[in-house]
Order: C-alpha cells, then sequence, then structure tokens
C-alpha cells in the first residue's frame, strides 16, 4: 500500500434524530456553561432562528438574519458589533454556506466558539476554509481556527430546502469529493469518504428529485454531505474550484448553479488524467466500469439540473477573460491546463452542450 499523510480537522458532530437539534444544542450550551448565544440566519430563514432562540431561553441573546451570500465584509461588521453589543458568548449559525460562511467570519474575528446546525448540502460546516468579498472581490482562506466547533445536522430543518437548492448544494459538496479523488494530497482514507460521499448524495438526491418529504433520503443527503465536506477540508482543489471561484468572484455568477453545470466538464477535461479517479466516479454513480462523464450528465439529467452557464448572465465575451483569469495562477492538476481547451470548455458550458 502506498505511504501517505493524512490531515482530518479536529471537530465534534452530533448527528441527531430529526428535531432534536435545539435539545442537543441546548445540552451542548449547558455544558460548555455558554449562556449568550447569539443565532445566526438569512433572512429568508429568519423562522427558523426565532423558533430555536425560542427554544433556548434563556440561553440566548438575539438573532442577527442578514447573512448574504459570498460573506460581504459589511454584513461581518455589522454582525461582529452586534455580536459585542449583546455580550454574546457563543454563535450559533442555522442554514446553508452562506449562514455557516457568516459564522467562521464572526468566530475567526471575536475567537468566540461556533455551532453549526446545516440545513443546506454544501458542506463548509466541517471546512476551516472561509471566503470573503471586500470591494466586489472574493478572497478565500484557510485557518484551522476557522473550523466550527460543534455541528449538529437535523433533518427536520432540511425538508423545507427547494428541489433546486438541494441539487445545486448537494452537487457543490459532490464537487468537493470528486476533485479530492484526483487531488495532489489525496490519500485512502479521503478517497473511502469521496466515494461514500458520491455515492451517499447522488442517491438521496434522485429521491429528493421526487418525493422532497422523505426523511430517509434527507438524512442520507446530510451524511453525503458532511462526508464531502471532509474531502474538501482535507485536500487541495484543482480546475473545477480554480474554474468556479473564477465566475463567482468575477463574474458574478451563482456558487452552486456553477459548480453544478461545470462538474461534467471539467471532470471531462482531467478523466483521462486520473484513471483511478475515473474508476472511482463512475462505481460511486452506480455506473462500475463504465464511462464516469457519462454517468455525471446522466445524474444531472436525471436530477433536472441547469446544465447552461448562460442563464446566469455569462455572457459569450466574457468567456475569453474567464479563460485567461482561471488560467493564470499554477495549480495542482492532474491535467496540465491549457488556456484554449479551458476556454472551449466554457464554452460548452456556457452553451449548454454536453461534456465530452
Ligand atoms: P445558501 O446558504 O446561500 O442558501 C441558499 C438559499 O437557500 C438561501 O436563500 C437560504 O435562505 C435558503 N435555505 C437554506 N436552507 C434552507 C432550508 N432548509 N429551507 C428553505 N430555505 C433554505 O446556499 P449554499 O449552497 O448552502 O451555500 C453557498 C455559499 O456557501 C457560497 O457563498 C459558497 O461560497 C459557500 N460555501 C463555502 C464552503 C466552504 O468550505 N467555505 C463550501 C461550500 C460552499
Amino acid at each position: 500500500m502506498e505511504s501517505f499523510v493524512c490531515t482530518t480537522n479536529p471537530s465534534h458532530v452530533i448527528f441527531g434524530p430529526a428535531g432534536q437539534s435545539s435539545s442537543q444544542l441546548l445540552g451542548l450550551l449547558e455544558r460548555r456553561t455558554l449562556r449568550r448565544a447569539l443565532i445566526l440566519s438569512t433572512p429568508g430563514q429568519v423562522d427558523k432562528a426565532t423558533t430555536l432562540e425560542q427554544a433556548l431561553t434563556p440561553n440566548a441573546v438575539g438573532v442577527f438574519s442578514k447573512a448574504t451570500a459570498h460573506t460581504p465584509i459589511e454584513v461581518t461588521r455589522e454582525a461582529v458589533d452586534a455580536t459585542q453589543a449583546l455580550e454574546a458568548d457563543s454563535i450559533v449559525s442555522i442554514g446553508g454556506g452562506s449562514t455557516i460562511g457568516l459564522g467562521k467570519a464572526i468566530s475567526i474575528r471575536t475567537g468566540l466558539p461556533h455551532i453549526c446546525i446545516p440545513t443546506t448540502y454544501a458542506g463548509s460546516e466541517m471546512t476551516p476554509i472561509l471566503g470573503e468579498t471586500m470591494d466586489g472581490i472574493k478572497t478565500t482562506r484557510r485557518d484551522t481556527a476557522i473550523l466550527p466547533d460543534t455541528v449538529i445536522y437535523d433533518v427536520s430543518l432540511t425538508t423545507s430546502l427547494p428541489q433546486d437548492v438541494s441539487i445545486t448544494s448537494g452537487i457543490n459538496a459532490i464537487a468537493h469529493a470528486v476533485e479530492a479523488l484526483y487531488a495532489p494530497d489525496t490519500n485512502p482514507i479521503i478517497r473511502l469518504m469521496a466515494k461514500e460521499g458520491i455515492n451517499a448524495l447522488s442517491q438521496a438526491l434522485l429521491v429528493i428529485t421526487t418525493t422532497p418529504q422523505d426523511l430517509e433520503a434527507r438524512t442520507k443527503a446530510l451524511y453525503g454531505a458532511w462526508l464531502c465536506g471532509v474531502c474538501l477540508s482535507s485536500t487541495t482543489m484543482s480546475l473545477h474550484h480554480k474554474l468556479c471561484h473564477t465566475l463567482g468572484g468575477s463574474f458574478n455568477l451563482p456558487h452552486a448553479e456553477t459548480h453544478t453545470v461545470l462538474l461534467p466538464h471539467t471532470f471531462a477535461y482531467n478523466s483521462l488524467a486520473a484513471p483511478a479517479a475515473s474508476r472511482d466516479v463512475a462505481d460511486s454513480l452506480g455506473h462500475a466500469g463504465g464511462d464516469p462523464v457519462e454517468a455525471l450528465n446522466g445524474l444531472l439529467d436525471r436530477l433536472g439540473a441547469c446544465r447552461t452557464l448562460s442563464r446566469y448572465g455569462l455572457r459569450e465575451e466574457d468567456l475569453g477573460k474567464a479563460a485567461s483569469i482561471a488560467v493564470q495562477s499554477p495549480y495542482g492538476n492532474p491535467r496540465k491546463i491549457e488556456g484554449k481547451l479551458i476556454h472551449d470548455l466554457l464554452r460548452r458550458a456556457w452553451a449548454g452542450e454536453s461534456a465530452v
């Protein structure tokens, strides 16, 4: 067997039975003598945050419900001010990657413990990674101090997740696991998690698409999101994440939707240079011995996912600029990055053509 180094970040996970996140959280706050939790949410999820605040009384000091995609610095400043004014001693984020991003941004600035209750499948709760936006520019950093202290998974909070966000946040997580399979610092432990994560999430999403209230599928999706988040946390991402960050950061494309359109295209680019990862992706998607790109295309088609970047506002004349930004700084990738081929890849994704 190969020799390897495996660094998984320490985190405490409560994979709880449905409907018990507030009692689990209350027990956790009591054990840690935390008496003044500030609860975070997006505006759309404020009801969940308020219900949680009531359940925690008197251990909660308020709700801050302005979490926004891409963690804009102005929102973080306002939230840090609120944290200090309320003399909060802990941060609880209930929501998807946007809310968890705000929780990480407050926690790294104040040193307060951060507890996550994820309600999408993006996997951010398991990573020490924070992307923040200032003056329209998004920068990403890694720091072990960013990693949330505890994650509580409660399936009952995910039945309200709309179909489209279920699919795109789930494919965003699958993309973490796919890139972990060929990462320069991958290892057998992470590959186990990646294959299990892809398999669990893909099966779960197919059920959720037809039966959104299926608790077993929703639970399996959270389990897959957890595993895929660990993959992102523990390895270096390559072409796929680089292109998504370029399109999100420089062209304001939506995060999870862009991941969803691009994944088959970026995997097609890399698959011949990463034969073991290709076998693993095909196996994990139930196409053992088959073509992994066909398997990814088939999954997205069965989920009814949007496959066209132009629908998200990318213009044809932006493709050249996007390709040249994406190839600028060298980064690990199984196949050499060639500007012309990346431009072709983006054009196919822009036009909604199949990945080849
Ligand atoms: P999101 O958090 O932006 O949520 C999308 C929408 O769904 C929001 O309007 C939200 O209010 C709503 N929503 C969330 N959960 C819901 C529920 N259960 N019921 C009803 N509505 C619900 O989406 P996301 O895809 O989870 O996160 C995207 C963000 O996360 C991006 O900014 C991305 O950069 C970041 N992210 C970070 C990491 C990391 O490791 N740092 C990993 C993945 C994604």
